[in-house]
């Protein structure tokens, strides 16, 4: 199978606007990614076609809507490798995270540990600190090289015998670092911690396998992947999940409730309190079936080939710093500009057409690590071109003009 993105891209009909009188570049896709038409007629389609609440109807239109609810978690589970009943339906990654902590956290003591790295998103930290703060729990974090890699030998060193949980993102989502998931895996594993993977980037750009890395928790984002805001993916393993207590409670969760007792739901229903996100769990399907039927391996080696062209553009510039060089890294290109705020790199940006992020990116422990407060952040997605890399790459000459 082969990749032709101008096929793809046309499939994307926001792509086509303009935006300040340019064609619109967007590359702020590790925020959230632009919907195919397939995502947004599933979703319009479920609604004007069959809706109604699931699982707990009697009628046709009920036992058609929890089908296709059904049907988009089968369509997860397949798309990491998991088992169906595997597959918690969340908000997004970050309500998956918190899910896990409350439930963890309850098992745990002052003085355990919980090992993080100073890449993680905000997502991935502030939900351990809520177990610093209420059980005094204590939260390490793994150091960052100058070239944006993890420090693997020092992150071995602080798994100890109170290390309950290593919790670690599987791709940055401001260095691109790819990180060696399964080693850390490995390593947790051998020490008797708990794992939990923010798949949140790498799900998007690579082919995660959750048995082959033998992780016990891994979540991600509909809306990074494609697939509408919303919903988010907990993949636990069976055994991991029978032994966390409930999120939320309310119905669905329940399988009886009397005026003194209650007893639950097998999970994944356990941790599913309340009427889902439906027609967002349909759209998140339909973004996964969608991607199947392109050539992951070859978009992946497009969005390398984009970052290597707008690197080697970018080369003569001495007045751009970039942060996040580890090999074999993924298409975000995150960077400081001389003598300007990340802020107004934006702004000018956006004057020609084209969309990048710019602040701490929720990982102020990785901006303090590279010493800065905030940079720009281009970065590539399945529909970007050559041309898109070269207009971007042009552009943040022109905004250079600005300052230099
Ligand atoms: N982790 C990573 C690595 C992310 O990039 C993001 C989104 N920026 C999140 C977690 C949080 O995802 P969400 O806001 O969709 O819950």
């Amino acid at each position: 199978m082969a990749f032709d993105v101008e096929a793809v891209r046309a499939e994307f009909p926001i792509l086509q606007r303009q935006v300040n009188g340019h064609p619109l570049v967007y590359l702020d896709s590790a925020a959230s990614a632009q919907k195919p038409q397939a995502v947004i007629s599933a979703m319009s389609r479920a609604m004007e076609t069959s809706y109604a609440n699931v699982h707990r109807g009697l009628h046709t239109l009920a036992n058609e809507t929890t089908e296709a609810f059904e049907q988009a978690r089968a369509s997860v589970a397949r798309f990491i490798g998991a088992e169906t009943d595997e597959v918690v339906f969340t908000k997004g990654a970050t309500e998956a995270i918190n899910l896990v902590a409350a439930g963890v956290g309850a098992r745990l003591q002052a003085g355990d540990e919980i090992l993080l790295t100073q890449m993680e998103h905000h997502a991935n930290i502030v939900p351990w600190h809520f177990l610093r703060e209420r059980l005094g729990v204590v939260l390490r974090f793994a150091p960052v090289t100058d070239t944006g890699e993890l420090d693997l030998a020092a992150m071995g060193e602080m798994i100890g015998p109170r290390t309950r949980v290593v919790a670690f993102s599987h791709m940055s989502n401001v260095l691109g670092t790819i990180n060696p998931a399964a080693e850390i895996i490995a390593m947790a594993k051998a020490a008797g911690a708990l794992t939990l993977v923010d798949g949140c980037q790498a799900v998007v750009h690579q082919m995660v396998d959750v048995k082959a890395l033998d992780a016990n928790f891994y979540v991600f984002s509909g809306h990074k992947l494609y697939g509408p805001t919303g919903i988010g993916v907990l993949y636990g393993k069976r055994e991991r999940l029978e032994e966390l207590p409930p999120y939320q409670g309310g119905g669905e969760m329940i399988a009886t409730v009397t005026e003194d007792a209650i007893t639950y739901a097998d999970s994944p229903h356990r941790f599913e309190a309340g009427t889902p996100a439906i027609i967002e769990a349909i759209g998140l399907g339909a973004a996964i079936e969608w991607l199947n039927g392109l050539d992951r391996p070859a978009i992946a080696a497009h969005e390398s080939a984009l970052y290597a062209r707008v690197l080697d553009q970018l080369s003569g510039a001495n007045w751009l710093r970039v942060i996040g060089e580890a090999p074999g890294k993924g298409a975000i290109l995150s960077f400081t500009m001389e003598g300007a705020h990340a802020h107004d790199v934006a702004q000018i940006l956006d004057r020609y057409g084209v969309a990048v992020r710019a602040g701490a990116h929720c990982a102020e422990p990785l901006m303090r690590r590279f010493g800065v407060t905030s940079s720009a952040r281009a970065s590539f997605g399945l529909y970007n071109t050559e041309a898109e890399a070269d207009a971007f790459a042009a552009a943040l000459f022109k905004t250079q003009t600005f300052f230099g």
